[in-house]
């Protein structure tokens, strides 16, 4: 696997690509990688001949207060785990190399990204927009991989390559789940044993919640009792514009400390 560290040489991948006529799948991350970012390389594989991953820990879409400092940095093992999924290169972005000119943001997506997320974190969609904007029209790929477990991220860019006019199809993953229904996410390295064992309980109640065995209520209640300290949202909306109007999708927000989970499923009632 290349490992690029400039843009020349991302320059000389994405134009060597080209000249062979190589369809190119992207799948960019924070790192911190595990199994659920490993699908997206698998995927983008079966959609194109060459997989290119990011990481880069994007600046803009953190609050102040929210965890960028801490955030799991892990390249080393990161690498490892791409090379066995036979990933082609890993571009690993500098700030400058995305924000040359300060950490600006400049691409904002209306309407789709306003309820759930755009409400409990304002300042998150527009970081993802321009970040992904940036490194779509740096790597130039064919398609790009994004994970349903960021179901509302994964409209906002849909949304947001038609407003940019990237010319480019946005694929969708399903979520990647351990083997008690935790999706996997880098934040779950947060939880110590007693809150993993709460967190567990979130993909079960979900669960009740999508088949129609409790309501909205319900599953607050059961949130709270399973130990979750605060729920920013747990609510059924519908899947392409997250109003109320035609719900056919579980969405949900909570924390167990200082550790913010989200997951989401359809309706399965
Ligand atoms: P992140 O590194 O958290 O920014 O995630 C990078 C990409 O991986 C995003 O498109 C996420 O939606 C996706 N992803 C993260 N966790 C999972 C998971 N458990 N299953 C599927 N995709 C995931």
């Amino acid at each position: 696997m290349k490992i690029i560290n400039n843009i020349n040489d991302l320059d000389f991948f994405v134009r060597e690509a080209a000249e062979k006529y190589q369809k190119t799948a992207f799948i960019p991350t924070m790192g911190a990688l595990h199994a659920g970012h490993l699908k997206l390389v698998e995927e983008g594989l079966r959609h194109a001949d060459k997989a290119i991953v990011s990481i880069f820990v994007n600046p803009t879409q953190f609050a102040p207060h929210e965890d960028f400092d801490s955030y799991p940095r892990t390249v080393e093992e990161d690498i490892q785990k791409l090379e066995a999924v036979g990933a082609q290169a890993l571009w690993l972005p500098c700030t400058e190399d995305i924000y040359p000119n300060g950490k600006e943001v400049d691409v904002r997506i209306t309407g789709v990204s306003e309820p759930l997320e755009g409400e409990f974190r304002p300042h998150f969609f527009d970081g993802v927009a321009t970040v992904v904007a940036r490194l779509l029209r740096k790597v130039k790929p064919d398609i790009a991989m994004f994970g349903e477990k960021d179901f509302q991220q994964l409209q906002v860019v849909k949304k947001m390559v038609i407003q940019e006019n990237i010319e480019i199809e946005i694929i969708g993953v399903p979520i990647v789940r351990d083997e008690n229904g935790l999706a996997l996410s880098s934040r779950n390295a947060y939880l110590n044993e007693a809150e993993f064992k709460t967190a567990i309980q979130l993909n079960i109640i979900l669960k009740e919640m999508a088949d129609g065995s409790i309501d909205e209520k319900g599953a607050h209640e059961k949130i709270l009792e399973a130990g979750f300290d605060k729920i920013d949202y747990c609510t059924v909306r519908n899947a392409k514009n997250f109003k109320q109007e035609n719900p056919d999708r579980v969405l949900v927000a909570a924390w167990i400390g200082k550790t913010r989970l989200i997951d989401n499923m359809p309706l399965s009632r």
